[in-house]
């Protein structure tokens, strides 16, 4: 008889979608997990191992957790405030007014800890975001469990005073050190837009993400009202801006890059940039489609994102997969673009590779980190099943999110978080949804 090893968590008898280089799919495989890595992925019953904790996963899907590129995890209480309204407009005249009267510490990190558990009951095990306050959203994603880069917005705006723009330069690598014992938070810097920042702020973000090697995340060429205002300002079109600022040269993650020409995306491709799809923000706000076949031609790495909840108005990843294939499929007139195994790619491995962090995540390997999610099939639209991939783009959805480990943590079991209280921060959300309505007037 061999010897039994202790671990902390086994999932067992799952349908394991590795999302690896080979793109293995392992049927009746079981998963052992210890001390926040995957130990071990093995046929049932071929290896022996005493686990504190065991998860059945007969007739589900388990595969690596998804990750959500493009967020503002803070902006959740703004859900549906003000809906079918042009961009400008609704910034204008909602968000930024009740941004100025009401965000604090407290507003961001109740309504940030609100995202993060939705984040987690929809499949998602770590986000990229943009927002202010870079501890109050730590704080609430280290709460939930939930794995987060966060970047602080970098607007000229905010920039008025010297020791502001001064703090460009130390600000994350303040927060790598105030934070370095916890596993779950990193912070990167986040230019918010071409628009929204100088030509000199640009430049000295490039300087400080290329002098420190951190990852920067941008808004870039949503609409095309600001690709307009770029080649009037600076007389050239915002990829080609953006090389000339030297941020282009760095790992970046743009988000949306709607508007954009051929050549602007062959110099893309030619950069460590990825770009981070958000169909439903996009489709919602009418802002546009992106050229994904062009992007997929060129070999730029492609990652999906739900943007924040206010422009979605949802946090649901495996929505924007089904909604971004089909979508995808019909602009190019064949079903066959966009198969459900490479969109799934998106959500994972290319997300992965988008933040730098492929040697960590992004799939199901021994050695890497423990970020799970398990989506249970035996449901009715779960059943039959043939392909799990196809099953997990097109038929299962949010609902059939079951189990969500991350960092070897069961963050979530049966459907219920285990590190937060879901009724309490329904609860919370209706108080603010109080104080929200009262600011509006
Ligand atoms: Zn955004």
């Amino acid at each position: 008889m061999a010897s039994e090893k202790n671990v902390d968590l086994l999932i067992t008898g799952g349908t394991v979608l590795c999302m690896d280089a080979d793109l293995r799919t392992l049927e009746n495989h079981s998963v052992a997990v210890d001390k926040g890595k995957i130990l071990d992925i093995f046929p049932d019953g071929s290896a022996v191992y005493q686990a504190r904790e065991t998860l059945n996963a007969a007739d589900c899907i388990v595969m690596p957790g998804l990750i959500n590129a493009h967020t503002h995890l803070p902006m959740t209480y703004f859900r549906g405030l003000a809906d079918d309204l042009p961009l400008q407009a609704w910034l204008n005249d909602y968000i930024w007014p009740l941004e100025a009267k009401l965000l604090d510490r407290d507003f961001i990190r109740a309504s940030a800890l609100h995202g993060a558990a939705e984040m987690i009951k929809n499949g998602i095990t770590q986000i990229h975001d943009m927002y202010f306050d870079m501890p109050s959203i730590a704080d609430a994603c280290s709460q939930a469990g939930l794995r987060a880069i966060i970047g602080e917005a970098v607007i000229e705006a905010r920039l008025s005073d010297p020791a502001s723009r001064k703090a460009l330069g130390t600000k994350v690598l303040e927060m790598r050190r105030r934070y370095w014992d916890d596993p779950l938070v990193d912070f990167d810097l986040a230019p918010h837009s071409l628009y929204a920042c100088s030509q000199a702020t640009l430049e000295q973000c490039a300087q400080v993400a290329s002098e420190h090697g951190i990852l920067s995340h941008t808004h870039l060429s949503e609409t095309k009202n600001e690709v307009e205002q770029c080649l009037a300002q600076h007389g050239k079109k915002p990829v080609f801006y953006l090389s000339d600022l030297g941020l282009l040269a760095l790992p970046a993650v743009y988000a949306h890059a709607i508007w954009v020409d051929e050549d602007e995306i062959a110099l893309l491709a030619e950069n460590p940039a990825s770009i981070a799809v958000c169909t439903e923000c996009n489709l919602k706000l009418a802002s546009g489609i992106l050229p994904l076949s062009s992007y997929l031609k060129h070999g730029v790495n492609v990652c999906l994102a739900t943007d924040g909840v206010a422009s979605n108005n949802n946090l649901d990843l495996l929505a924007e997969l089904d909604v971004t294939a089909k979508l995808h499929k019909a602009i190019n007139e064949d079903p066959a673009f966009l198969p459900a195994q490479q969109a799934l790619g998106m959500a994972t491995r290319n997300a992965a590779k988008a933040l730098g962090i492929s040697d960590k995540r992004g799939s199901l390997e021994v050695g890497k980190d423990a970020d799970i999610t398990v989506l249970d099939a035996c449901c009715l639209n779960g059943q039959p099943l043939y392909n799990p991939y196809s099953h997990v783009v097109y038929a299962l959805g949010a609902r059939s999110v079951r189990d969500v480990v991350i960092n070897g943590e069961l963050v979530l079991r049966q459907g219920n978080l285990t590190k937060v209280d879901e009724a309490e921060i329904i609860a919370s959300a209706k108080q603010y949804q109080t104080k929200i309505k009262a600011a509006l007037h």
